[in-house]
């Protein structure tokens, strides 16, 4: 006779007040808390991809001719603005977009 497969985790099995981060997920996304954007200026993007190699979130996006920002997963670090060799992106206050 076969054993009967077990789910490995069932939620119903976990008390509600253990760990609440755990079995309900927050649909908070970091867009949703950024407080400074960064904005590519595409006349000055070569295309390197340095942002895209340091972004610790990997929200760059590569468009035809430039390198943009996923600003629904961004989190306003500001890293790609370090980092990028010709200064084509700025941190503008998230209130100012
Ligand atoms: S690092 Fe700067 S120049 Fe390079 S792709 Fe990103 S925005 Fe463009
Ligand atoms: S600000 Fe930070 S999270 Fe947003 S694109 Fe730049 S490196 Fe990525």
């Amino acid at each position: 006779m076969k054993p009967q497969a077990r789910p490995m985790f069932d939620a119903r099995s976990v008390p509600g007040d253990l760990c609440p981060i755990a079995t309900v997920p927050n649909p908070m996304r970091p867009g949703d808390w950024r407080s400074m954007r960064p904005v590519v200026d595409r006349q000055k993007c070569v295309k390197c991809a340095v942002c895209w190699l340091y972004c610790p979130v990997q929200c760059i996006v590569e468009k035809p001719a430039w390198f943009d920002i996923g600003y629904a997963t961004c989190k306003g670090c500001g890293i790609c603005a370090q980092e990028c060799p010709q200064r084509a992106i700025s941190m503008i206050p998230e209130a100012a977009a």
